[in-house]
């Protein structure tokens, strides 16, 4: 069998990519907004069913410029339970993360837990919206238009997320969006913010560009945020592949569940009803009491079969050495964080994989006899 990872990138047909650059060729335009940039922008804004949006290099240079777009300062709310960019985008901003605590069921913040961490430093809640799972958004808005906060996501997991046929990226103040390989959409690196207030696209669109205005004229202290034209031509030939890869991610779920579903001691996370999923990952937890093998031991043993399995996210961020030392780092404020991370195990998920290939993992990670 061959090896099995937990994703494989959408890759179109070359000869497609090819003619895509021979247009980029001829325009001799190779970034700073070509034609390929303005029509992915404008492709994605309508599939993501967002108000605003603003194509980045990658998903982390967007959450930097969202940070410094929104002024924030001080303190900011946010899960450990994430992808090291989280809290490091706030650390980029001399933001001191705060690390909250996560829902047992959503594996995202716990929007009961919110309230005792902020201080008179915070000034923003950062949420992710973990494996596509949306985080509690009412909740969240709620407590940031009590206490005067804004809000981010993190949406990396989350594209073509949708809420009561709302796009994920409505929720909050501004949303990032990354397009890596690793991603289902992607443009090889990349990402995007989306955002409702119009009045937020001069600011971002300037501080992904050094500030520059005009020939003449430097407004503020930005950055090389733009996203090219071979990203761009990329995505949308990337874009097209979307509809159908979710389609397939979707049957293997099913199979997924078919076979894991009813085991005891293994549990499905997300997918749960009341929204669109994004199909990004599946992902399962593991009770070793139950199942008489810790996650560790099922992932090693899928290892030894050639299944590369991925621990998403351990260790937590605040386990990080350079977060470890910070108060809210402490495991007695984020118990079920500190618990949950050494059951959570990543697997194979992408519209390539066979139905013997699924059977083959959840055999091994059912059978008792073969540890
Ligand atoms: C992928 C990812 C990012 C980083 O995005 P890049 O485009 O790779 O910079 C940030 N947060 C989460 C949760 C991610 O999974």
């Amino acid at each position: 069998m061959n090896n099995l990872y937990i994703t494989r990138p959408l890759l179109p047909d070359i000869k497609k990519m090819t003619t895509m650059l021979k247009d980029i060729w001829e325009s001799k335009k190779l970034t700073n907004v070509g034609s390929q940039h303005v029509t992915l922008e404008a492709a994605l804004l309508k599939y993501l069913k967002v108000n605003q949006l603003s194509l980045f290099n990658n998903g982390t240079i967007a959450l930097i410029v969202a940070i410094q777009s929104l002024r924030l300062s001080g303190e900011v709310i946010t899960t450990p339970f994430t992808f090291p960019a989280t809290p490091h985008v706030l650390t980029w901003n001399g933001i001191k993360p705060i690390f909250c605590d996560i829902d047992a069921e959503t594996l995202n913040i716990d929007p009961c837990k919110i309230e005792k961490a902020i201080t008179p430093d915070t000034t923003a809640i950062l949420g992710v919206h973990v494996f596509g799972t949306p985080c509690e958004v009412d909740a969240i808005q709620k407590i940031a238009d009590y206490y005067g906060l804004k809000v981010v996501y993190d949406a990396a997991h989350a594209f073509g997320v949708e809420i009561d046929g709302r796009g994920i990226g409505t929720f909050g103040d501004i949303s990032m969006f990354s397009f890596h390989a690793t991603k289902l959409f992607h443009t090889a690196e990349g990402g995007a913010l989306s955002y409702n207030d119009p009045n937020l696209k001069q600011r971002i669109e300037l501080l992904k560009n050094f500030g520059i205005k005009s020939e003449e004229e430097v407004m503020m202290p930005g950055i090389n945020g733009k996203m090219n034209e071979l990203q761009a031509a990329l995505g949308l030939c990337v874009l097209q592949m979307v509809e159908q890869e979710r389609q397939k991610r979707k049957s293997i779920l099913e199979i997924y569940r078919r076979l894991l579903g009813n085991i005891e001691g293994i549990s499905i996370v997300g997918y749960k009803s009341g929204y669109v999923p994004s199909y990004q990952y599946f992902v399962i937890r593991i009770d070793s009491a139950i199942i008489g093998k810790t996650r560790d031991q099922v992932y090693e043993k899928l290892k030894e079969n050639n299944i590369f399995a991925r621990k998403y996210f351990y260790p937590l961020c605040s386990n990080y050495a350079c977060y470890k030392n910070l108060p809210s780092s402490a495991t007695g404020n984020l118990p079920v964080a500190n618990r949950i991370v050494n059951e959570v195990l990543c697997l194979p998920f992408y519209g390539g994989l066979n139905d013997d290939e699924i059977a083959k993992i959840c055999d091994i990670i059912i059978n008792k006899k073969k540890i």
